[in-house]
Protein backbone atom coordinates (compact mmCIF):
# COMPACT_ATOMS: atom_id res chain seq x y z
CA UNK A 1 0.00 0.00 0.00
CA UNK A 2 1.49 3.36 -0.79
CA UNK A 3 -0.14 6.73 1.28
CA UNK A 4 0.69 9.87 1.03
CA UNK A 5 0.95 9.94 4.67
CA UNK A 6 1.00 7.79 7.55
CA UNK A 7 -0.12 8.99 10.58
CA UNK A 8 0.68 6.55 14.15
CA UNK A 9 -1.59 7.31 16.72
CA UNK A 10 -5.14 8.01 16.50
CA UNK A 11 -5.77 10.70 19.46
CA UNK A 12 -6.40 13.79 19.83
CA UNK A 13 -3.22 15.50 17.74
CA UNK A 14 -3.38 12.18 15.21
CA UNK A 15 -7.03 13.00 14.13
CA UNK A 16 -6.37 16.56 13.84
CA UNK A 17 -3.52 16.20 11.98
CA UNK A 18 -5.17 13.27 9.75
CA UNK A 19 -8.15 15.31 8.78
CA UNK A 20 -6.16 18.50 7.86
CA UNK A 21 -3.98 16.83 5.35
CA UNK A 22 -7.09 14.83 4.24
CA UNK A 23 -9.03 17.74 3.64
CA UNK A 24 -5.76 18.86 1.53
CA UNK A 25 -5.84 16.31 -0.66
CA UNK A 26 -3.25 13.81 0.81
CA UNK A 27 -4.47 10.36 1.07
CA UNK A 28 -4.00 9.72 4.50
CA UNK A 29 -3.61 6.04 6.77
CA UNK A 30 -3.92 5.91 10.37
CA UNK A 31 -2.67 3.56 12.37
CA UNK A 32 -3.33 2.98 16.09
CA UNK A 33 -2.46 -0.40 18.51
CA UNK A 34 -5.27 0.02 20.35
CA UNK A 35 -8.56 -1.39 18.90
CA UNK A 36 -10.90 1.67 20.98
CA UNK A 37 -10.50 5.26 19.43
CA UNK A 38 -8.86 8.00 21.58
CA UNK A 39 -9.63 6.25 24.91
CA UNK A 40 -7.75 9.47 26.65
CA UNK A 41 -10.42 12.02 25.26
CA UNK A 42 -12.89 9.31 26.56
CA UNK A 43 -11.71 9.65 30.00
CA UNK A 44 -10.67 12.94 30.12
CA UNK A 45 -12.16 15.89 31.65
CA UNK A 46 -13.92 13.36 34.12
CA UNK A 47 -15.95 12.32 31.36
CA UNK A 48 -16.79 15.60 29.76
CA UNK A 49 -13.11 16.55 28.04
CA UNK A 50 -12.02 20.07 29.26
CA UNK A 51 -11.28 20.52 25.22
CA UNK A 52 -9.75 23.78 25.11
CA UNK A 53 -8.95 27.04 27.19
CA UNK A 54 -9.88 30.22 25.99
CA UNK A 55 -7.44 31.80 27.58
CA UNK A 56 -4.48 29.87 26.46
CA UNK A 57 -1.05 31.81 26.23
CA UNK A 58 2.14 30.46 25.75
CA UNK A 59 3.05 30.85 29.27
CA UNK A 60 0.58 28.29 30.00
CA UNK A 61 3.09 25.79 28.67
CA UNK A 62 6.62 23.81 30.35
CA UNK A 63 9.16 23.19 27.43
CA UNK A 64 12.96 23.68 27.78
CA UNK A 65 12.07 25.81 25.13
CA UNK A 66 9.07 28.21 26.18
CA UNK A 67 8.69 29.73 22.43
CA UNK A 68 8.37 26.92 20.83
CA UNK A 69 4.88 26.42 21.16
CA UNK A 70 4.05 30.26 19.89
CA UNK A 71 3.68 29.69 16.08
CA UNK A 72 1.46 26.48 16.16
CA UNK A 73 -0.79 28.33 19.01
CA UNK A 74 -1.30 31.30 16.73
CA UNK A 75 -2.26 29.77 14.06
CA UNK A 76 -4.65 27.08 15.25
CA UNK A 77 -6.64 29.22 18.31
CA UNK A 78 -9.15 27.86 20.84
CA UNK A 79 -11.75 29.93 18.81
CA UNK A 80 -10.53 27.25 15.79
CA UNK A 81 -11.57 24.28 17.93
CA UNK A 82 -14.85 26.04 19.78
CA UNK A 83 -15.71 27.08 16.09
CA UNK A 84 -15.47 23.63 15.08
CA UNK A 85 -17.15 21.62 18.34
CA UNK A 86 -20.46 24.56 17.19
CA UNK A 87 -20.30 23.63 13.75
CA UNK A 88 -21.13 19.64 15.09
CA UNK A 89 -23.63 21.04 17.57
CA UNK A 90 -21.91 19.97 20.15
CA UNK A 91 -23.15 22.18 23.92
CA UNK A 92 -20.46 23.20 25.96
CA UNK A 93 -20.08 25.29 28.76
CA UNK A 94 -17.26 27.56 30.97
CA UNK A 95 -16.49 25.63 34.33
CA UNK A 96 -14.22 28.32 35.46
CA UNK A 97 -11.40 30.06 34.50
CA UNK A 98 -11.75 29.77 30.78
CA UNK A 99 -11.94 25.91 30.84
CA UNK A 100 -14.66 25.13 28.09
CA UNK A 101 -16.39 21.24 28.83
CA UNK A 102 -18.72 19.17 26.63
CA UNK A 103 -22.40 19.35 28.67
CA UNK A 104 -22.75 15.98 27.85
CA UNK A 105 -19.92 13.33 27.15
CA UNK A 106 -16.17 13.33 25.93
CA UNK A 107 -17.48 10.85 23.54
CA UNK A 108 -19.01 13.83 21.40
CA UNK A 109 -15.74 15.26 20.59
CA UNK A 110 -14.09 11.66 19.50
CA UNK A 111 -17.41 11.10 16.80
CA UNK A 112 -16.80 14.91 15.70
CA UNK A 113 -13.09 14.16 15.02
CA UNK A 114 -13.92 10.77 13.36
CA UNK A 115 -16.40 12.15 11.24
CA UNK A 116 -13.90 15.13 10.47
CA UNK A 117 -11.68 12.17 9.34
CA UNK A 118 -13.84 10.15 7.30
CA UNK A 119 -14.93 13.11 5.13
CA UNK A 120 -11.58 14.47 4.62
CA UNK A 121 -11.17 10.86 3.26
CA UNK A 122 -8.63 9.79 5.90
CA UNK A 123 -8.37 5.49 6.44
CA UNK A 124 -8.47 3.95 9.60
CA UNK A 125 -6.17 0.64 10.55
CA UNK A 126 -6.55 -0.36 14.00
CA UNK A 127 -5.85 -2.27 16.09
CA UNK A 128 -3.17 -2.22 14.16
CA UNK A 129 0.90 -2.35 15.13
CA UNK A 130 3.49 -1.59 13.85
CA UNK A 131 6.79 -3.68 14.04
CA UNK A 132 9.37 -1.35 11.75
CA UNK A 133 10.28 1.79 10.01
CA UNK A 134 12.83 2.37 7.59
CA UNK A 135 13.23 4.83 5.23
CA UNK A 136 12.94 3.96 1.32
CA UNK A 137 15.61 3.15 -0.95
CA UNK A 138 15.56 6.66 -2.37
CA UNK A 139 15.89 8.05 1.40
CA UNK A 140 13.23 10.37 1.21
CA UNK A 141 10.09 8.46 2.29
CA UNK A 142 9.30 5.81 4.71
CA UNK A 143 8.44 2.20 4.69
CA UNK A 144 6.65 0.45 7.62
CA UNK A 145 5.95 -3.25 8.71
CA UNK A 146 2.95 -3.35 10.45
CA UNK A 147 0.67 -6.96 11.16
CA UNK A 148 -1.92 -5.21 8.58
CA UNK A 149 0.13 -4.48 5.96
CA UNK A 150 3.58 -3.44 4.51
CA UNK A 151 2.82 0.58 4.10
CA UNK A 152 4.82 3.41 2.11
CA UNK A 153 4.70 6.98 2.94
CA UNK A 154 6.27 10.04 1.79
CA UNK A 155 5.82 11.90 5.39
CA UNK A 156 5.73 9.96 8.90
CA UNK A 157 3.84 11.71 11.96
CA UNK A 158 4.54 9.90 15.09
CA UNK A 159 1.54 11.16 17.57
CA UNK A 160 1.57 8.31 20.18
CA UNK A 161 1.05 10.82 23.04
CA UNK A 162 3.03 10.31 26.21
CA UNK A 163 3.46 7.33 28.92
CA UNK A 164 0.67 8.29 31.27
CA UNK A 165 -2.05 5.57 31.55
CA UNK A 166 0.12 2.68 30.39
CA UNK A 167 -3.49 0.89 31.28
CA UNK A 168 -5.10 2.47 28.12
CA UNK A 169 -2.51 1.97 24.99
CA UNK A 170 0.20 4.51 26.09
CA UNK A 171 3.52 3.30 25.20
CA UNK A 172 7.34 5.00 24.86
CA UNK A 173 7.05 4.51 20.91
CA UNK A 174 7.13 7.99 19.60
CA UNK A 175 10.76 8.09 22.10
CA UNK A 176 12.00 4.77 20.73
CA UNK A 177 11.31 5.94 16.73
CA UNK A 178 13.40 9.41 17.50
CA UNK A 179 15.95 7.20 19.01
CA UNK A 180 16.13 5.37 15.57
CA UNK A 181 16.38 7.86 13.82
CA UNK A 182 19.33 10.13 15.74
CA UNK A 183 17.20 12.52 17.51
CA UNK A 184 17.22 14.00 21.08
CA UNK A 185 14.51 13.37 23.75
CA UNK A 186 14.66 15.39 26.65
CA UNK A 187 13.88 13.90 30.15
CA UNK A 188 10.54 12.03 30.83
CA UNK A 189 8.08 12.43 33.78
CA UNK A 190 4.85 12.39 34.79
CA UNK A 191 3.08 15.96 35.41
CA UNK A 192 -0.18 16.64 36.44
CA UNK A 193 0.11 13.73 39.03
CA UNK A 194 -0.99 13.90 42.69
CA UNK A 195 2.07 14.37 44.80
CA UNK A 196 2.93 11.53 47.63
CA UNK A 197 4.51 11.75 51.47
CA UNK A 198 6.63 9.63 54.02
CA UNK A 199 3.76 8.54 56.18
CA UNK A 200 5.00 10.34 59.33
CA UNK A 201 5.01 13.81 57.21
CA UNK A 202 1.28 13.58 56.95
CA UNK A 203 0.38 11.29 60.00
CA UNK A 204 -1.90 13.90 61.56
CA UNK A 205 -4.04 14.21 58.67
CA UNK A 206 -4.70 10.74 57.99
CA UNK A 207 -8.30 10.65 58.77
CA UNK A 208 -9.28 13.09 56.87
CA UNK A 209 -9.39 11.84 53.07
CA UNK A 210 -11.50 13.98 51.22
CA UNK A 211 -11.52 17.43 52.72
CA UNK A 212 -10.81 20.14 49.87
CA UNK A 213 -8.99 23.39 50.91
CA UNK A 214 -9.24 26.63 48.82
CA UNK A 215 -5.30 27.53 48.43
CA UNK A 216 -2.01 29.08 46.92
CA UNK A 217 0.27 26.25 46.27
CA UNK A 218 4.14 27.38 45.26
CA UNK A 219 7.05 25.81 44.33
CA UNK A 220 9.88 27.04 42.46
CA UNK A 221 8.20 30.52 41.42
CA UNK A 222 4.98 28.33 40.26
CA UNK A 223 2.13 29.36 41.96
CA UNK A 224 -1.78 28.57 41.95
CA UNK A 225 -4.70 29.17 43.76
CA UNK A 226 -7.18 26.33 43.31
CA UNK A 227 -8.46 23.59 45.61
CA UNK A 228 -5.96 20.90 47.69
CA UNK A 229 -7.47 17.56 48.44
CA UNK A 230 -6.57 15.27 51.34
CA UNK A 231 -5.60 11.91 49.97
CA UNK A 232 -4.70 8.24 51.77
CA UNK A 233 -1.69 8.53 49.94
CA UNK A 234 -0.84 12.18 50.21
CA UNK A 235 -2.31 15.43 48.62
CA UNK A 236 -4.17 15.84 45.24
CA UNK A 237 -6.56 18.00 43.85
CA UNK A 238 -5.82 20.57 41.16
CA UNK A 239 -3.81 22.65 43.29
CA UNK A 240 -1.05 19.50 43.79
CA UNK A 241 -1.45 18.25 40.28
CA UNK A 242 -0.49 21.89 38.81
CA UNK A 243 2.53 22.39 40.87
CA UNK A 244 3.63 18.96 40.37
CA UNK A 245 4.63 20.05 37.24
CA UNK A 246 7.45 22.55 38.93
CA UNK A 247 8.28 20.01 41.16
CA UNK A 248 11.54 18.51 41.66
CA UNK A 249 12.39 15.53 44.02
CA UNK A 250 13.56 17.21 47.26
CA UNK A 251 11.98 20.42 46.70
CA UNK A 252 9.63 21.69 49.65
CA UNK A 253 6.26 22.80 48.83
CA UNK A 254 4.41 26.12 50.45
CA UNK A 255 0.80 26.21 51.06
CA UNK A 256 -1.03 29.28 51.67
CA UNK A 257 -4.37 27.70 53.66
CA UNK A 258 -5.81 31.51 54.25
CA UNK A 259 -5.30 33.22 51.02
CA UNK A 260 -8.26 35.70 51.40
CA UNK A 261 -6.45 36.94 54.51
CA UNK A 262 -3.82 38.67 55.98
CA UNK A 263 -3.40 36.33 58.69
CA UNK A 264 -0.79 38.39 60.84
CA UNK A 265 -3.57 40.98 61.22
CA UNK A 266 -6.61 38.62 61.43
CA UNK A 267 -4.70 36.87 64.49
CA UNK A 268 -3.62 40.44 65.80
CA UNK A 269 -7.07 41.43 66.24
CA UNK A 270 -8.15 38.52 67.93
CA UNK A 271 -4.93 37.81 70.50
CA UNK A 272 -7.48 38.67 73.57
CA UNK A 273 -10.30 36.29 72.34
CA UNK A 274 -11.04 33.25 74.93
CA UNK A 275 -11.86 31.00 72.02
CA UNK A 276 -9.71 28.27 71.22
CA UNK A 277 -7.60 28.35 68.50
CA UNK A 278 -8.45 25.57 66.23
CA UNK A 279 -11.74 27.31 66.95
CA UNK A 280 -10.84 30.59 65.39
CA UNK A 281 -9.41 28.78 62.53
CA UNK A 282 -12.53 27.05 62.10
CA UNK A 283 -13.78 30.22 60.43
CA UNK A 284 -11.87 30.10 57.45
CA UNK A 285 -10.82 26.35 57.53
CA UNK A 286 -12.77 22.94 57.55
CA UNK A 287 -12.89 22.06 61.45
CA UNK A 288 -11.22 18.69 61.55
CA UNK A 289 -8.61 19.96 59.10
CA UNK A 290 -7.63 23.06 61.50
CA UNK A 291 -7.52 20.79 64.56
CA UNK A 292 -5.53 18.35 62.62
CA UNK A 293 -3.18 20.99 61.46
CA UNK A 294 -2.56 23.07 64.45
CA UNK A 295 -2.04 19.46 66.75
CA UNK A 296 0.83 18.90 63.79
CA UNK A 297 2.05 22.67 64.35
CA UNK A 298 1.99 22.46 67.89
CA UNK A 299 3.92 19.30 68.38
CA UNK A 300 0.73 17.79 70.25
CA UNK A 301 0.76 19.89 73.00
CA UNK A 302 -2.85 20.21 74.25
CA UNK A 303 -4.75 23.63 72.70
CA UNK A 304 -5.79 26.54 74.91
CA UNK A 305 -7.48 29.88 74.46
CA UNK A 306 -6.07 32.04 72.14
CA UNK A 307 -5.31 34.94 75.35
CA UNK A 308 -3.17 32.57 76.55
CA UNK A 309 -0.85 31.81 73.61
CA UNK A 310 1.32 35.21 73.60
CA UNK A 311 1.93 37.25 71.09
CA UNK A 312 5.26 35.77 70.04
CA UNK A 313 3.44 32.63 69.42
CA UNK A 314 0.41 34.08 67.64
CA UNK A 315 3.18 36.07 65.63
CA UNK A 316 5.10 32.83 64.09
CA UNK A 317 1.84 31.01 63.75
CA UNK A 318 0.79 33.30 60.96
CA UNK A 319 4.17 32.54 58.17
CA UNK A 320 2.97 29.00 58.79
CA UNK A 321 -0.31 29.89 57.87
CA UNK A 322 0.62 31.38 54.71
CA UNK A 323 3.37 28.93 53.92
CA UNK A 324 2.52 25.46 55.48
CA UNK A 325 5.56 23.72 54.04
CA UNK A 326 5.38 19.79 52.88
CA UNK A 327 8.31 17.83 51.25
CA UNK A 328 6.61 15.25 49.03
CA UNK A 329 8.55 11.96 49.16
CA UNK A 330 7.68 11.87 45.06
CA UNK A 331 5.11 11.61 42.70
CA UNK A 332 1.70 8.84 42.12
CA UNK A 333 3.79 7.46 38.71
CA UNK A 334 2.62 7.63 35.19
CA UNK A 335 -0.43 5.30 36.15
CA UNK A 336 -2.21 8.23 37.89
CA UNK A 337 -0.16 11.25 36.14
CA UNK A 338 -2.58 13.19 33.29
CA UNK A 339 0.41 14.05 30.94
CA UNK A 340 4.25 13.43 30.62
CA UNK A 341 6.41 16.19 30.95
CA UNK A 342 9.55 16.63 28.50
CA UNK A 343 9.74 14.29 24.94
CA UNK A 344 11.28 15.43 21.85
CA UNK A 345 13.05 18.27 22.05
CA UNK A 346 11.92 21.12 20.74
CA UNK A 347 15.35 22.04 18.80
CA UNK A 348 15.11 19.34 17.01
CA UNK A 349 11.34 20.31 15.34
CA UNK A 350 10.28 22.92 12.97
CA UNK A 351 8.02 25.18 15.43
CA UNK A 352 5.88 25.99 12.15
CA UNK A 353 5.40 22.48 10.46
CA UNK A 354 6.37 20.04 13.22
CA UNK A 355 8.72 18.36 10.82
CA UNK A 356 12.30 16.85 12.19
CA UNK A 357 15.11 19.45 10.61
CA UNK A 358 17.52 16.09 10.80
CA UNK A 359 14.92 13.75 9.09
CA UNK A 360 12.89 15.50 6.53
CA UNK A 361 8.91 13.85 6.14
CA UNK A 362 9.15 13.02 9.87
CA UNK A 363 7.02 14.70 12.19
CA UNK A 364 5.91 14.54 15.96
CA UNK A 365 3.22 16.17 17.03
CA UNK A 366 1.32 16.35 20.19
CA UNK A 367 1.91 15.39 23.95
CA UNK A 368 4.89 13.35 22.54
CA UNK A 369 7.09 16.36 21.76
CA UNK A 370 7.94 18.51 25.03
CA UNK A 371 5.47 20.74 25.15
CA UNK A 372 3.10 20.42 28.62
CA UNK A 373 0.25 22.41 29.59
CA UNK A 374 -0.95 23.47 32.84
CA UNK A 375 -4.64 21.86 33.72
CA UNK A 376 -7.11 23.60 32.46
CA UNK A 377 -8.01 22.41 28.85
CA UNK A 378 -4.18 23.30 27.43
CA UNK A 379 -2.89 19.56 26.34
CA UNK A 380 -5.67 19.66 24.23
CA UNK A 381 -5.46 22.81 22.95
CA UNK A 382 -1.49 21.96 22.32
CA UNK A 383 -2.48 18.44 20.81
CA UNK A 384 -4.98 20.55 18.62
CA UNK A 385 -2.65 23.10 17.57
CA UNK A 386 0.60 21.09 16.92
CA UNK A 387 -1.71 18.63 14.88
CA UNK A 388 -3.01 21.22 12.76
CA UNK A 389 0.31 22.97 12.36
CA UNK A 390 1.46 19.32 10.90
CA UNK A 391 -1.62 18.42 8.88
CA UNK A 392 -0.75 21.68 6.78
CA UNK A 393 2.88 20.60 5.93
CA UNK A 394 2.58 17.01 4.92
P1 LIG B 1 -3.06 10.61 23.02
O1 LIG B 1 -4.37 11.27 23.05
O2 LIG B 1 -2.56 9.89 24.22
O3 LIG B 1 -3.08 9.61 21.78
C1 LIG B 1 -2.01 8.75 21.50
C2 LIG B 1 -2.52 7.61 20.67
O4 LIG B 1 -1.40 6.83 20.24
C3 LIG B 1 -3.43 6.67 21.44
O5 LIG B 1 -4.61 6.43 20.71
C4 LIG B 1 -2.60 5.40 21.60
O6 LIG B 1 -3.39 4.21 21.58
C5 LIG B 1 -1.71 5.48 20.38
N1 LIG B 1 -0.45 4.72 20.54
C6 LIG B 1 0.38 4.73 21.60
N2 LIG B 1 1.40 3.89 21.37
C7 LIG B 1 1.20 3.35 20.14
C8 LIG B 1 1.91 2.40 19.36
N3 LIG B 1 3.02 1.81 19.82
N4 LIG B 1 1.42 2.07 18.15
C9 LIG B 1 0.26 2.63 17.68
N5 LIG B 1 -0.45 3.52 18.38
C10 LIG B 1 0.03 3.88 19.60
N6 LIG B 1 -6.03 17.39 28.68
C11 LIG B 1 -6.84 18.45 28.52
O7 LIG B 1 -6.47 19.41 27.84
N7 LIG B 1 -8.09 18.47 29.11
C12 LIG B 1 -8.55 17.45 29.88
O8 LIG B 1 -9.70 17.46 30.33
C13 LIG B 1 -7.68 16.35 30.12
N8 LIG B 1 -8.06 15.35 30.94
C14 LIG B 1 -7.23 14.28 31.09
C15 LIG B 1 -7.63 13.25 31.95
C16 LIG B 1 -6.82 12.14 32.12
C17 LIG B 1 -7.24 11.05 33.08
C18 LIG B 1 -5.61 12.04 31.39
C19 LIG B 1 -4.74 10.83 31.50
C20 LIG B 1 -5.20 13.07 30.55
C21 LIG B 1 -5.99 14.20 30.40
N9 LIG B 1 -5.60 15.26 29.58
C22 LIG B 1 -6.42 16.34 29.44
C23 LIG B 1 -4.35 15.21 28.80
C24 LIG B 1 -4.69 14.82 27.34
O9 LIG B 1 -5.52 13.68 27.35
C25 LIG B 1 -3.42 14.54 26.53
O10 LIG B 1 -2.49 15.56 26.69
C26 LIG B 1 -3.78 14.37 25.05
O11 LIG B 1 -4.65 13.28 24.89
C27 LIG B 1 -2.53 14.16 24.22
O12 LIG B 1 -2.93 13.94 22.90
P2 LIG B 1 -2.02 13.06 21.92
O13 LIG B 1 -2.81 12.89 20.68
O14 LIG B 1 -0.66 13.59 21.85
O15 LIG B 1 -1.91 11.64 22.66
Amino acid sequence: MKKDVVVIGAGAAGMMCAMEAGKRGRSVLLVDHASKLAEKIRISGGGRCNFTNRHTVPENFLSQNPHFCRSALARFTPRHFIELVEKHRIRYHEKKLGQLFCDEASQQIIDMLRSECEAAGVIFQMPCEVSRIDRDSGNTGFVLETSCSKVMADALVIATGGLSIPQIGASPFGYRIAEQFGINVTALRPALVPLTFAPEQLSAFSGLTGIALDTIVSCNGAHFRENLLITHRGLSGPAILQISSYWRPGDPIHINLLPELDADDWLRDRRHSGVLLSNLLAQHLPRRFAEAWLGAMMGGLPETPVNQYGNKSLRQLAPQLHAWQVIPSGTAGYKKAEVTLGGIDTAELSSKTMESKKVPGLYFVGEVVDVTGQLGGFNFQWAWSSGYAAGQSV
